[in-house]
């Protein structure tokens, strides 16, 4: 053997040694880098890599402690690490986690009937996002358009700058070309007015309203800017969607689980949709969606129109009836609502004292925006460097989610970091003009 097939056959030896060492995941060193490296770039996360939470505060691998006003976008409403869905993840862990739709199971069944006995609703479908759940909504406004009144029923009727997920049919939907383009091409008859605009919606109506089977809405736009809906435009949505049997289909996904102070936003409107999807904080953090609808909407579907293989899986849905336990709770929606206005009143004395860089404030409950003067991922990066999580929204406006235990110390340590970030950029510009 010469030494060059020796040298080969010792380094081949050394690579399956290497490949034979076993790993497991608390092995592998990961650092924020990988990610630009090893995942699709279809995101640009921050610079620091989360690695622990605990109520309203996250920890990066440096041990840096933020409070948390992001909320993963709203999702973990009850803040990290809730004692009460720690419970309820472990003993459903211990019991039974998956069974697939050909069998139902009991906490998806509770969950059902819990959403039901607080709502409009009289039927549920379980799915595990925002979109799927926008998705199936509107397949189902489309099969019952279709079944009762034939196939040229089928227009939706959406609103610019609306936000309802990012599959073909959701991102379609949404009332943003910059996320819907270059898929195409993209699901036909759909139509967006501007958000607010009574006389707008009115006019398609006036124009094809026997085409139209569903208007789509937020009523609190997120997304897009943390815009809420005014009284008139969603009474008329819900009178013309009526008296043209097409379908009200609200997107709650953000707006809903308490974010607002009641379970769900379209109450302060006075209003019931036909159909509304929800997410989000339904999880606490555990994916899962689900749409609601009236019994005759709801059974425009039958067995193999629709469905999804973790739909109502027992491990999401019984996350999902903990924290409804907790949103449930004699007092829990008056804390957010209290924690809201309380936000919203320091927000707008900071808004009179930074008014070069906070324009607005818009939201209601725990689902603010800060409209911003500067760019908003300014803000956004002033408030990291002050160890304060926030997201950002459309229409240059920066999002605070805080999760709804939030209490009143932490907005008023948010609110002296915000007042900080503001102080830190107006001397930024004061030194580089
Ligand atoms: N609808 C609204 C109003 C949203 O805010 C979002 C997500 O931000 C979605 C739908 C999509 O939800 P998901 O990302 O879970 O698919």
């Amino acid at each position: 053997m010469n030494t060059t097939s020796a040298q080969a056959i010792v380094a081949a030896t050394a690579r399956r040694e290497v490949a034979a060492t076993p790993t497991t995941a608390a092995t592998v060193p990961v650092t924020r880098a990988d990610f630009d490296t090893l995942m699709v770039q279809c995101y640009a996360p921050a610079s620091f890599v989360p690695v622990r939470g605990e109520g309203s505060r996250v920890w990066d691998q440096s041990g840096r402690m933020y409070i948390d006003f992001a909320s993963g976008v709203a999702v973990t409403a009850l803040g990290h690490c809730h004692p009460a869905l720690i419970r309820a993840i472990t003993d459903q862990a211990c019991t039974l986690w998956h069974v697939s739709n050909w069998f139902t199971n009991e906490p998806a069944l509770r969950l059902a009937k819990r959403l039901i006995e607080h709502t409009f609703a009289e039927r549920v479908f379980f799915c595990n996002s925002g979109a799927e759940a926008n998705e199936a909504a509107l397949k189902l406004a489309r099969r019952h358009a279709h079944d009762k009144y034939g196939e040229k029923k089928y227009r939706v009727i959406s609103t610019l700058n609306s936000f309802h997920g990012r599959t073909l049919f959701t991102v379609t939907a949404g009332g943003q070309a910059k996320y819907a383009s270059g898929f195409g091409p993209n699901p036909a008859g759909i139509t967006h007015i501007p958000y607010n605009d009574v006389a707008a919606l009115e006019q398609v109506f006036a124009e094809s309203g026997a085409e139209i089977c569903a208007v789509l809405l937020e009523p609190l736009q997120g997304e897009g800017g943390m815009t809420p809906a005014t009284p008139e435009f969603l009474d008329a949505a819900r009178r013309l969607t009526k008296a043209h049997d097409a379908l009200l289909i609200l997107d709650e996904v953000q707006s809903g689980m308490g974010r607002t102070g009641r379970l769900f936003a379209h109450e302060w409107a006075g209003i019931t949709p036909d159909v509304m999807a929800t997410a989000k904080g339904l999880g606490g953090g555990f994916p899962v969606g689900a749409v609601l609808a009236t019994e005759e909407i709801g059974s425009a579907m039958t067995p193999g129109s629709h469905g999804s293989t973790f739909g109502g899986n027992p491990l999401a849905t019984a996350v999902g009836n903990a924290v409804l336990d907790v949103v449930l709770a004699p007092g829990f929606l008056d804390h957010v609502a209290a924690m809201g206005l309380r936000l919203k009143q320091r927000l707008a004395g900071l808004k009179d004292e930074h008014g070069g860089i906070i324009e607005e404030i818009r939201g209601q409950g725990l689902m603010l925006g800060l409209k911003c003067k500067v760019p908003n991922q300014a803000l956004l990066q002033s408030l990291a460097a002050e160890r304060m999580l926030t997201v950002q929204a459309g229409d240059n406006v920066v999002r605070l989610l805080p999760p709804l235990i939030v209490g009143e110390a932490e907005i008023d340590e948010a609110c002296a970091k915000i007042e900080a970030a503001c102080v830190a950029l107006e001397t930024q510009a004061r030194v580089e003009a």
